[in-house]
């Protein structure tokens, strides 16, 4: 067994925290308190190979291996949980599934643009206004043959990257009939007539990262537009988010190590009752706690994603991955607001934005009763 990253790793991790720190931590309080979403990092991520991740070489990507990608992800998140949001969601559910099950031809025409850095993003669009969670059931988007082209009628909730996409693939029934094999990923470009995307949802956290609804109203793409086989879209979707739980996870704990950081430098400079409050034995406990916690969580995100790069089963790894780390970061931060007092609460110190933000991640991607299940019927089935 081998804990350590290797040379190539090491050095990515060098590069993409450097990136973090230059690009995306200057503007990470700005971002937030504007909602605007920082550009810069697309464009000077573009060049390092942020934008390409899950796309291969031939494509114009620098297709990482999923440790390398976890590393970024981890170092993202703690440099801006907006951005690092806005990347993952980009790589992980608005490129991959294109890279792994698109026709070449599609391939050829869409993932050299996005993998650039020189244009918009990539956006994949599942959950609707009446379903999320249950998405083998409650998908009711359609998409219908017409001659040579799909008609695509329905809405879509919550899409990260949208407004800021130049295609979204969106899963859709392809089959009125239901059950496992009736739905399928479909690309529709941004600029498509009758799609509408709506503005920007107010969030709570991650607000630096778009987020909007969606409406198809007779939306007509091309048959080549479908994303591999008619009626694979429930497998392409479970084995897209296996993979996203991984990065939702490695952000999380770049979040947690960002509060972690800043609860240290504070703990250290404030004093009470003659002493700073790195020296109460309270104070101590609570950051022991902390690296105890990034630590495990780092850990396991590791195994999942090592599991991933051996091209073995890693579906109940990336689910307790995914839950550990979310659920670690919600600890870790809130104890990090603690250590800061009442300027914790204040939006000034950057702990009250990675709380807002940390709370989105046991959410998205499934949540963390989604993943107890998954888990659960793992163990269970023996
Ligand atoms: C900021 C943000 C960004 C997002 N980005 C994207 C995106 O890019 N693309 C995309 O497709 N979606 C995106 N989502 C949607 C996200 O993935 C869903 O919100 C999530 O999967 C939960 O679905 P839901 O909101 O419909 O909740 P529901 O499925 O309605 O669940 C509500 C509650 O019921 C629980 N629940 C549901 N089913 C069960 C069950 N069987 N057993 C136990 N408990 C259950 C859930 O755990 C949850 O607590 C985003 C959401 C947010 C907030």
């Amino acid at each position: 067994m081998d804990f350590d990253l290797n040379e190539e790793q090491k050095i990515w991790k060098k590069i993409v925290h450097e990136f973090a720190e230059d690009v995306l931590r200057p503007k990470a309080h700005e971002v937030d308190e504007k909602e605007e979403f920082n550009w810069e990092a697309v464009r000077k991520g573009g060049p390092v190979g942020l934008t390409g991740m899950s796309i291969p070489e031939e494509y114009g990507g620098s297709n990482v291996d999923a440790i390398s990608n976890a590393i970024a992800m981890e170092e993202l998140g703690w440099g801006c949980g907006s951005t690092a949001l806005a990347f993952t969601a980009h790589n992980g559910l608005g490129t991959s599934p294109l890279a792994l099950y698109g026709s070449d031809e599609l391939k050829k025409k869409w993932l050299p643009i996005v993998a650039s850095g020189k244009n918009k993003l990539g956006a994949l669009a599942l959950t609707e206004p009446g379903a999320g969670s249950d998405i083998q059931g409650g998908i009711i988007t359609r998409a219908e043959k017409d001659g040579d082209e799909w008609v695509i009628n329905g809405a879509k909730m919550w899409n990260t990257n949208a407004g800021i996409a130049e295609y979204i693939i969106t899963l859709v029934r392809t089959d009125p009939k239901g059950g496992s094999k009736s739905l399928s990923m479909i690309l529709v470009p941004t600029d498509s007539k009758g799609l509408t995307i709506g503005p920007a949802e107010k969030k709570m956290g991650l607000r630096g990262s778009p987020t909007h609804g969606l409406t198809y109203d007779n939306v007509r793409v091309p048959l080549g537009n479908l994303i591999g086989p008619e009626g694979r879209g429930l497998q392409q979707t479970l084995s897209t988010l296996d993979a996203g739980r991984i990065s939702i996870g490695a952000i999380s704990i770049g979040l947690a190590r960002g509060a972690m950081e800043a609860a240290i430098n504070y703990a250290k400079e404030r004093k009470a009752f003659n002493q700073s409050l790195a020296d109460f034995q309270a104070t101590q406990f609570k950051i022991a706690n902390m690296e105890m916690e990034i630590e495990l969580a780092r850990t396991y995100i590791y195994k999942a994603a090592w599991l991933k790069d051996q091209g073995r089963p890693y579906s109940k790894e990336a689910a307790i991955a995914k839950l550990f780390a979310t659920e670690m970061a919600e600890r870790v931060i809130y104890d990090a607001i603690q250590i800061h007092g009442g300027y914790g609460y204040s939006r000034e110190y950057p702990v009250e934005r990675m709380y807002r933000d940390a709370r989105l991640m046991t959410i998205g991607e499934g949540t963390s009763e989604i993943q107890r299940l998954v888990i659960s019927r793992h163990v269970l089935a023996g």
